[in-house]
């Protein structure tokens, strides 16, 4: 069996053409455009990025974006006075700090700080509450995206099991929580769980949220799963490309390597999960993509719900 790709770029596309048009409808009926207030503390260059390609999505979508980005010394009362004052301005309907911040500022009492009404990332204690308890809430963007791929791609979820590897709270536990809002049955595994393949064999969906390149192997899968592959990481070694990729792949990841030293690799292994799997997420180019997307959905969503719209 050869697994169908399940491409994140075309899914991430609809979904921002319809976030433009709701963002003009919006505009034509209300007289306003949702803004985005994106938070970045310090030089780290990761966060540069991900901070640059949500402001420029921002942007495409029409979608109001301000970037406030304070220097590495910013105390941590400094940040609670500038979330404080995002909070109170009528004008901003998303506030996002990007993460992580420097080890001096205390994350969890910035975090929780956000108003929940305007927690486009979904992290705040009071909007992992509404999702568990299936209340309309801004949902962790990550996540989301997993379950629109799922979706858009025409892949049944209710009565499947879904096992997912990583109980993080930004990606594996919302998640769980939203395939259960789809009725999927679901399974958490993490470090600790014992006999891993014996659990992922009786998987129909497998996600892997794990942080480790390639983790998720021919031995995990069960023939004819559906594999979501959400891991992000950085791979320098040649040999690691040898393992994971053949052919025209493994070509190309060599010559990425050679050129910026190194290739960005998910926690499943390509190789063998092309050979076993029904269908599966690519990195780069799969769930990362619609990550972006979600976070312009819930802009958008958070506006609406501070002024009582229909959802
Ligand atoms: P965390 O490090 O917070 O969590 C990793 C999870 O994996 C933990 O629950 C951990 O278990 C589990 N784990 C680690 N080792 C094993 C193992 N040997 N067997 C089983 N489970 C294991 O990572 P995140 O959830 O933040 O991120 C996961 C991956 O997703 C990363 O690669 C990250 O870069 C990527 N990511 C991608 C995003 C995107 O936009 N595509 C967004 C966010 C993350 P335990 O709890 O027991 O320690």
């Amino acid at each position: 069996m050869t697994a169908r790709i399940l491409s994140g770029k075309p899914i991430a596309d609809a979904i921002k053409n319809e976030i433009a048009e709701e963002v003009s409808s919006i505009e034509t009926a209300h007289g306003f455009r949702p803004c985005l207030a994106a938070v970045r503390v310090g030089a780290d260059p990761a966060s540069e990025i991900y901070v640059g390609n949500k402001v420029k999505a921002a942007a495409q979508l029409n979608i109001i974006s301000e970037h406030h980005h304070l220097p590495g010394e910013t105390s941590h009362e400094e940040l609670m006075s500038l979330v404080k004052q995002l909070n109170a301005r009528d004008d901003v309907d998303g506030i996002l700090v990007q993460l992580p911040l420097p080890k001096h500022i205390d994350e969890r009492s910035i975090l929780e700080a956000i108003d929940p009404m305007k927690d486009v990332d979904g992290f705040h204690p009071i909007n992992v509450g509404k999702l568990s308890l299936g209340y309309p809430s801004l949902v962790p963007c990550t996540p989301a995206g997993v379950v629109e791929i799922l979706k858009r791609s025409g892949i049944e979820i209710a009565g499947r099991h879904a096992v997912i590897v990583g109980r993080s709270n930004i990606v594996g536990k919302p998640l769980a929580m939203l395939m259960l809002r789809e009725n999927a049955t679901v399974t958490i595994c993490h470090s600790k769980t014992g006999d891993l393949p014996s659990v992922t064999n009786r998987a129909d969906i497998l996600v892997a949220a794990i942080g480790r390149s390639g983790f998720i192997r021919g031995e995990h899968i069960r023939d004819g799963a559906v594999v979501i592959d959400v891991g992000i990481n950085r791979v320098t070694d040649v040999d690691a490309a040898h393992e994971f990729f053949s052919g025209d792949d493994l070509a190309k990841r060599l010559n990425t390597i050679a050129e910026r030293g190194s290739t960005i690799v998910g926690d499943v292994n390509p190789k063998e999960v092309m050979a076993k799997a029904q269908a599966f997420t690519p990195v780069p180019g799969g769930v990362g993509l619609l990550t972006v997307a979600m976070l312009m959905k819930n802009t958008v969503t958070a506006a609406r719900l501070r002024r009582n719209y229909e959802l």
